[in-house]
């Protein structure tokens, strides 16, 4: 009989789960609103309570405490939601007694996207979603990175023109930072209105390319991946592709000579391929590694 896996993608307005199985099918899901931990942890019980499933996975908001040693594994730590700080997204699903993974929401969509997206059959890569936050995750040799905590992209310093752009940024802990220059607030509160509304030809879109590029830059100088995946709301303006391969091209001047910059640039940086199912499939991913990695119920 096939193994079922749980999968959980927990997100800042709502959570997607999903039992998914072996050949990353989705069974069943449901979406449930993120309001406080208590109404939301226990209707997520209650979905995987209906199912047998062998393993669960959740890839989540964060900041989360990723090390095993820690007596806070699993928590969601210091997040701005602050009904969600000092959360133990787990705990309700230690009650299942089938091995538990967890990591953050864009290391989960990539290795969504590893298991069977644009990722595919690489082992260094970086996968940035660019949305009403912005963060990035990814894979180096192969395993999903993880350091001292997790890795915050998004949060990177990027050179900020204030004479061309005088927007001071919205991150609440670093102001211009590439979140607080480049997410989706940050272009309605710079040009005063919703990003849908702003056509393709408008200079907001060229200096949000020029921001996203400067991003991929650090990133492909620093960890030198074979491919940089750009999701998130803000790269449904498919446009902005071609501007950001442009701007990348431009400030990398030919420094790294590698066929994937210098004639590829349209398959190195691409749009995810599992859309937004990313996120549940890599979660279903972490629970069928976890049953692999945990001889024992969870931890
Ligand atoms: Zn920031």
């Amino acid at each position: 009989m096939q193994k079922l896996f749980g999968a959980i993608e927990a997100g800042g307005t709502k959570c997607n789960c999903a039992v998914v199985d072996e050949t990353y099918s989705i069974v069943k899901e449901l979406r449930i609103p993120t309001t406080t931990p208590a109404e939301t942890l226990a209707a997520i019980s209650e979905f995987f309570k209906a199912h047998q499933v062998s393993a669960i996975g959740v890839s989540s908001f964060g900041p989360l405490d990723l090390n095993p040693q820690s007596p806070s594994f699993g928590f969601i730590t210091c997040t701005p939601k602050l009904a969600w700080r000092d959360t133990d997204i787990l705990a309700p699903l230690r009650e299942f007694k089938v091995p538990l993974a967890i990591d953050t929401d864009v290391n989960g969509a990539a290795l969504g996207e590893h298991t069977c997206g644009a990722a595919r059959g690489l082992d260094t890569f970086v996968y940035f979603t660019i949305g009403t936050g912005i963060g990035g995750g990814g894979m180096c040799g192969g395993k999903l990175m993880h350091g001292l905590t997790h890795p915050e992209m998004g949060h990177i310093f990027i050179p900020h023109d204030t004479k061309r752009d005088p927007f001071p940024g919205c991150c609440p802990s670093h102001g211009d930072c590439f979140e607080g220059l480049a997410s989706g607030p940050a272009l309605e509160k710079r040009w005063g209105r919703d990003p849908s509304l702003i056509p393709a030809n408008d200079k907001a879109w060229s200096l949000q390319a020029h921001y996203i590029a400067l991003a991929v830059v650090n990133t492909v100088l620093t960890l030198s991946p074979q491919r940089v995946i750009l999701g998130g709301g803000v790269m449904q303006n498919e446009f902005l592709f071609p501007m950001i391969r442009a701007h990348v091209r431009q400030l990398l001047n030919g420094y790294i000579r590698h066929s994937s910059l210098l004639e590829a640039i349209d398959t190195f940086i691409v749009a995810p391929k599992l859309g937004n199912r990313a996120g549940v499939i890599g979660a279903a991913a972490m629970a069928q590694q976890a049953i692999a990695m945990c001889k024992s119920p969870s931890q």
